[in-house]
């Protein structure tokens, strides 16, 4: 069924093709639906002016009315602006453009009188606005409340495309009768039970509400509809793969897994650690493929549960593979498994990209032959042609590292597929592991083992630094150790690597009897190793290194972690580093370097961090700061949520809403196949047909 919101944007009267292939390009906005659907990100309210002697510096977008008294162009070339004085008899205020400054100068007139649109600011103790939008004032305008702004690329901006471009579009298609006769996408039924506006009234109000109130409701409308529709789709799925997916029975926990628990194994575990495993025999036990979520924060005791789990595999006559994000992680991963294996008799080999061919060719006889029972590796395990004899576990450390593909490939030789643990200290607020991860299920270890202190975390700036520098050399004179981090961006990549150096010689200097260890992304992996093996032996007291040590790595003995230029990491990271600390019984410290000046964002994300050691506080505000198509193992899973007014950050209500309506309605029609249902599964398949299939996460 065409309707009146397929029809070419071009077509829109105002339009025209040569417009129509700027909103193409800049906007993705092909058709008369796209522009209705092209939500303002902000909405004014119009009939509000302000006089300029109450501007102050904490105003948001304010309306102002008066004229120019002059205009003069400042500076050269690329530098050139139009600084002019505006005022409203109240006061004046200076308006700043850096661009167009020619075409301005020619149409702005001293004697009219118009409306400023724009957010103050303060500059040199003075106020000014930077490219505001401007037009000239007529009364009628000053009463039309709540009005929509868009965003608009800087091409648009140079183009003439403003904001008041879009609402004059949006205007007139707003004003075609068939905006009053859109069908709506969601069942009546639901629209009575939680009483939403329809989508016709919605959209319209989107762009012009009457009141706040309306904007409201608009704006519940839809952040529920592509909630539900999102929901619909995961539950679905869900329920068809619970079907599907047949899996190897592992019913035994044999010789292995109990003389390991009961002759090997060091500590008791913790309850937490106890359950996750618990829940794991179950699903290996129950006739299905199991894909299992474990998260942990770092230095809850991941490991030691993978690896009990591999026992149960090894137990049912299968093999087990483990496979790291990194040759230091999976080395790190070898070490700490042969210990606990040998005394079992267990056999287990590193396969990683600089194993030599002889090595390589015996591991691949062994595991062919069934001799080798674990394998642990990096991406050399899919890289190469390894052939099992029978795969019956793979385990997924760090699961943001490795794409959905990458995994499958693991196991694509065997006939059923392995069971499939992947664990990941990146640990997932609620509601977006509902969302994501509604095909894997969760496991949490909610408790470290006993006896850790909470690492203590505190900000410095630059001149703190040699009290900085005198609180590590108090630590490592009591036998301890220390990381000095630095950031390694890809984009500067040259300036970082010259700025590590650079700290590299500094920490040198300022520790001459201490042997100082250093690593950054771009050594050859031997030295690398050769670095941090100094580092974990004991012998170098301090580690200068780049962000590579952010995973995995484990030294007890590591007291202070100071992270250099901390601004320049995501929260999530910044927890990463820090879980590199705090892994003996000694009280650990994080020192934060950054720089006096801080963003507001940037400050409250350090502060998260002097606050909190917990991950899944930390995990929760970076969603809320970032947003969470940005969450790191949402974005590089592929994960793309397509979301454009609903936040699974914000909206934990409605996300809560939605998926309860979505199971009733599956729990009553599982197959989608009543004439209700029918229309549903059309709009899923409307919505989700052109997107990769990210439901499949491993
Ligand atoms: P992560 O979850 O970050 O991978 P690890 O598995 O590396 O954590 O464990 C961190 C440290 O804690 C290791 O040295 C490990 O031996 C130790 N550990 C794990 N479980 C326990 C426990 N129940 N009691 C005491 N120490 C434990
Ligand atoms: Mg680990």
């Amino acid at each position: 069924m065409s309707s009146a919101l397929d029809n070419d944007i071009k077509y829109l009267p105002g339009v025209g093709p040569k417009r129509a292939e700027l909103l193409n390009k800049e906007l993705g906005i092909y058709t008369f639906g796209d522009l209705l659907y092209y939500f303002p990100f902000r909405h004014i309210d119009r009939s509000t002016i302000h006089h300029i002697a109450e501007v102050n510096g904490e105003m948001p977008y304010i309306q102002l009315r008066g004229r120019f008294i002059t205009f003069t162009t400042v500076g050269e070339g690329a530098r050139r602006r139009l600084q002019a004085l505006f005022t409203d008899g109240t006061g004046t205020i200076e308006v700043v453009w850096f661009n167009r400054v020619k075409s301005l100068q020619e149409t702005l007139r001293t004697g009219v009188e118009y409306l400023l649109f724009g957010k103050p600011t303060v500059f040199k103790n003075h106020y000014n606005i930077v490219h505001p939008e401007i037009d000239v004032y007529k009364p009628e305008q000053a009463a039309m409340g709540l009005t929509g702004v868009y965003n608009l690329t800087e091409k648009l901006h140079s183009r003439y495309f403003t904001s008041r471009t879009i609402q004059k579009l949006v205007a007139t298609m707003l004003e075609m009768p068939f905006v009053a006769h859109i069908p709506d996408t969601l069942p009546q039924t639901l629209i009575e039970k939680r009483r939403l506006l329809p989508l016709s009234q919605s959209l319209v109000a989107m762009h012009k509400p009457e009141d706040l109130q309306t904007l409201q409701r608009a704006q519940l409308r839809l952040k529920y509809e592509e909630l539900f529709f999102l929901e619909l789709n995961i539950l679905r799925y869900v329920k068809r793969s619970g079907e599907k997916a047949k899996g190897l029975v592992f019913q035994r926990v044999g010789a292995y897994f109990n003389d390991f628990y009961f002759n090997v194994l060091q500590f008791p575990l913790t309850e937490a650690q106890k359950r996750v495993i618990k829940e794991m025999r179950r699903d290996m036990g129950s006739g299905r493929q199991m894909n299992r979520l474990l998260q942990g924060d770092v230095g809850s005791g991941k490991t030691v549960v993978a690896f009990m789990i591999m026992l149960i595999a090894l137990d049912n006559d299968y093999q087990a593979t483990i496979m790291a994000p990194t040759e230091i992680l999976a080395t790190q991963h070898y070490e700490t498994i042969r210990g606990m294996a040998e005394p079992l008799g267990v056999k287990v080999a590193l396969l990683t990209g600089s194993t030599r061919k002889r090595e390589r060719d015996r591991i691949h006889a062994q595991l062919q032959s069934g001799e080798l029972q674990i394998l642990i590796g990096t991406h050399a395990l899919i890289e190469d042609t390894v052939q099992y004899h029978n795969l019956g576990l793979a385990v997924i450390d760090e699961q943001h590292r490795f794409g959905v593909a990458q995994r499958a490939r693991l196991w694509q030789k065997n006939v059923i597929a392995p069971h499939v643990l992947v664990m990941t200290a990146t640990p997932i607020p609620r509601t977006l592991a509902m969302t994501v991860y509604g095909d894997l299920d969760v496991s949490i270890i909610d408790e470290l083992p006993p006896g850790r202190k909470p690492v203590t975390t505190i900000m410095r700036y630059e001149k703190d630094r040699d009290k900085m520098y005198h609180f590590v050399g108090q630590q490592l004179r009591q036998g301890r150790q220390a990381y000095i981090v630095y950031p390694l961006i890809e984009e500067s990549e040259k300036l970082d690597l010259k700025a590590v150096e650079q700290g590299y010689d500094l920490v040198r200097e300022t520790f001459p009897h201490y042997h100082v260890a250093y690593v950054h992304g771009r050594m050859k992996p031997a030295e690398k190793d050769h670095q941090m093996q100094l580092f974990a032996s004991g012998e170098a007291q301090i580690l200068v290194a780049t962000t590579v040590i952010e995973v995995g790595v484990n030294v007890p003995n590591a007291s202070v972690m100071v992270i250099e230029n901390a601004e320049r990491f995501g929260l999530s990271q910044l927890h990463q580093l820090r879980g590199r600390v705090g892994r003996g019984a000694d009280q650990s410290f994080c020192i934060l370097m950054t720089k006096y000046e801080l963003g507001r964002d940037t400050r409250h994300r350090l502060e998260v961090m002097t606050q909190t050691t917990d991950g899944f506080v930390v995990a929760e505000e970076d969603m809320k700061l970032r947003g969470p198509g940005d969450m790191e193992g949402t974005q590089q899973s592929g994960i793309a949520f397509n979301l454009k007014v609903a936040n699974l950050a914000k909206d934990g209500q409605i996300v809560q809403m939605a998926r309860d309506d979505a199971e009733e309605i599956l729990t009553a029609d599982p197959e989608l196949s009543s004439p209700m249902g029918k229309a549903l599964d059309a709009r899923i398949h409307a919505l989700y047909d052109k997107q990769a299939n990210w439901s499949q996460i491993s």
